[in-house]
C-alpha cells in the first residue's frame, strides 16, 4: 500500500483503512463450502474425513439469525449468554489434532452452539467397518445454550439416532457416567493465573499439560487424547499408560474461560 504524505494524512489513512475493511468483506467465504475451501487452502483442514464433516455440517445452522450474513466469516460470533461460537480456523486446528475416528466415544466439553459436537457426531457415525457406531457426549454448564444447541442439531438426526447426547452440567470434572472416552475436546480455556511451588520451594508456572484436570485424564482410555485450551494455548495430552501422559502446546489462541461449577 502506498505511503500517505503529510498533506492529507488523515483522509489518506481513513481511505486505506476502508480498503482493508472492504478487502476483508470481499474475501469472506459466502457459503459453507467456500469456508471449508478457505480452511483447506490455509492449511488448517487436512484429513479427508474432517473435510467431509465440515462440508456436511453448515455453520449457519449454529449462528443466531442476526449473524446469518456473517456465518461463514473466519471469526467467532456471539451466541448469547456472553459466549461465542468458536472461530472456524481454531475449530479446524483443534479437530485435526484430535483426529477423531468412526466408532469412537468422545466427550465435548463446552457445547456452546453445538457446532463442534455436530462435526464430531458426523465423524464418529461414519461407517467404521464394524457395527460399532461411535458416540458424542457434549456437556454445557449454561442450560439455555444446551437447549438451543439441541434445536440447532434437530435437522441432522444425530440425537434421535443416539449418536449425540447433550448434558447440562459442569464439564471441568468431565462426565464420569459415559467414561471412558477415546478423545476429549474442550472449547473453554483452563485458567492459568495461579502459580505453583516447585518441589524445591521455588515459585514456578506449571507446564500447560499439568494444568489439565485430573478427572479428564482419568476418564480417558489408554491410547486416547485430550485437546484443550489452557490460557492462550491449545494443549494436546496423550495417555500413554494409566500413569503416563505426554503433552505438547501450541501458542497464540483466544478462548472464553472454563468456569467451574
Ligand atoms: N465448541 C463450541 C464453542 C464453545 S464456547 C461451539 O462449537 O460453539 C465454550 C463453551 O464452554 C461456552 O458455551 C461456555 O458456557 C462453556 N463452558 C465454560 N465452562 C464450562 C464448564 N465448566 N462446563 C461446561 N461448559 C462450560
Amino acid at each position: 500500500m502506498p505511503q500517505c504524505t503529510a498533506d492529507f494524512e488523515g483522509l489518506c489513512l481513513l481511505y486505506q483503512a476502508m480498503e482493508v475493511g472492504l478487502h476483508k468483506i470481499r474475501a469472506m467465504a459466502r457459503t459453507n463450502k467456500e469456508l471449508a475451501e478457505e480452511l483447506i487452502r490455509d492449511g488448517y483442514l487436512k484429513s479427508p474425513l474432517l473435510i467431509r464433516a465440515f462440508r456436511a455440517i453448515n455453520r449457519k445452522d449454529f449462528v443466531p439469525k442476526e449473524f446469518w450474513d456473517e456465518a461463514y466469516g473466519n471469526y467467532p460470533l456471539d451466541i448469547g449468554e456472553r459466549q461465542t461460537i468458536s472461530q472456524p480456523l481454531t475449530v479446524a486446528f483443534m479437530l485435526e489434532l484430535l483426529s477423531s475416528q468412526p466408532g469412537e466415544n468422545i466427550l465435548d466439553i463446552g457445547t456452546g452452539s453445538g457446532w463442534v459436537a455436530a462435526i464430531l457426531a458426523y465423524v464418529v457415525s461414519q461407517n467404521s467397518g464394524d457395527q460399532n457406531v461411535g458416540r458424542v457426549i457434549s456437556i454445557e454448564r449454561i442450560k439455555k445454550l444446551s437447549e438451543s444447541a439441541e434445536k440447532n442439531l434437530r435437522k441432522y438426526g444425530f440425537i434421535k439416532k443416539g449418536i449425540l447426547k447433550f448434558i447440562v452440567g459442569d464439564g471441568s470434572r468431565g462426565y464420569e457416567a459415559e467414561a471412558p472416552y477415546d478423545k476429549i475436546i474442550v472449547g473453554a480455556a483452563v485458567q492459568v493465573a495461579e502459580i505453583r511451588r516447585s518441589p524445591e520451594g521455588r515459585r514456578r508456572t506449571a507446564a500447560a499439560g499439568e494444568r489439565i484436570p485430573i478427572a479428564w485424564k482419568k476418564q480417558l482410555k489408554v491410547g486416547g487424547r485430550i485437546v484443550a485450551p489452557v490460557g492462550n494455548s491449545v494443549v494436546v495430552v496423550d495417555k500413554i499408560s494409566e500413569k503416563k501422559f505426554r503433552s505438547r502446546e501450541y501458542f497464540g489462541f483466544s478462548f472464553v474461560p472454563l468456569v467451574k461449577g
